[in-house]
């Protein structure tokens, strides 16, 4: 399966994604990941993103897009992956499905991880990142709420959205998770049970 899950900053996307690539055995792509260990290595792409990521700001799209492109390309994402943070814009989301579509893939669903605002400043504070000073971290929720949160229009009218309560015990929210990914398979099934049998009628 194809999945991404969206949240905005401290929405919990990361322990949500760790127990969702352990359920599906599939590999994480993470963006963030991607470019911080970029930016540890000291590669140009990295050196680049640095000064944008330290600002709450979005990395530009030439280097997201590589990235990943070449990390879908891989023999190990063949059967399915989980997106996390990308896509992260809708040039981003029209690029990925334009990649798939060349390869026969799609996304098969993307959900949305929902915590309020005031949720995402209190836990900010309870936590310690670099880029979770008040200032940088409330850009990043600009950001989101300004770039990020139309994608979830854009896959709402292609009927792949599951919106997912981010508050309670992260193992209460797996299990929505769950829920969310039963029912991208059962859909999957259906249409694929209605591609096999058009050509009969
Ligand atoms: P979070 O979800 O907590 O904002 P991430 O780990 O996903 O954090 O990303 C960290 C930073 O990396 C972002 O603030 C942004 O600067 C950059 N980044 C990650 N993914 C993308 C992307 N798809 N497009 C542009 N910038 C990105």
């Amino acid at each position: 399966m194809r999945i991404i899950l969206i949240g905005p900053p401290g929405a919990g996307k990361g322990t949500q994604c760790q127990r969702l690539v352990e359920h599906l055995r599939v590999p994480h792509l993470s963006t963030g990941e991607m470019l911080r260990a970029a930016v540890r290595a000291g590669t140009p792409e990295g050196m680049q993103a640095a000064a944008y990521m330290e600002n709450g700001q979005l990395v530009p799209d030439a280097i997201i897009l590589g990235m990943v492109t070449k990390r879908l390309e891989a023999s190990d994402c063949r059967n399915g992956c989980l997106l996390d943070g990308f896509p992260r814009t809708l040039p981003q989301a029209a690029t990925l499905d334009e990649l798939l579509e060349r390869r026969a893939m799609s996304v098969d669903g993307v959900i949305e991880l929902a915590v309020p605002r005031d949720e995402l400043v209190r836990r900010m504070l309870a936590r310690k990142r670099a880029d979770d000073d008040p200032e940088i971290f409330s850009k990043r929720i600009a950001s989101f709420e300004v770039q990020t949160a139309p994608l979830l229009d854009y896959y709402q009218r292609q009927g792949k959205l599951a919106s997912v309560d981010g508050l309670g015990t992260a193992e209460e929210i797996f299990g929505r998770v769950r829920t969310a990914v039963e029912r991208f398979s059962q859909r999957g099934v259906r249409r694929g049970h209605r591609e096999r049998t058009r050509p009969e009628v």
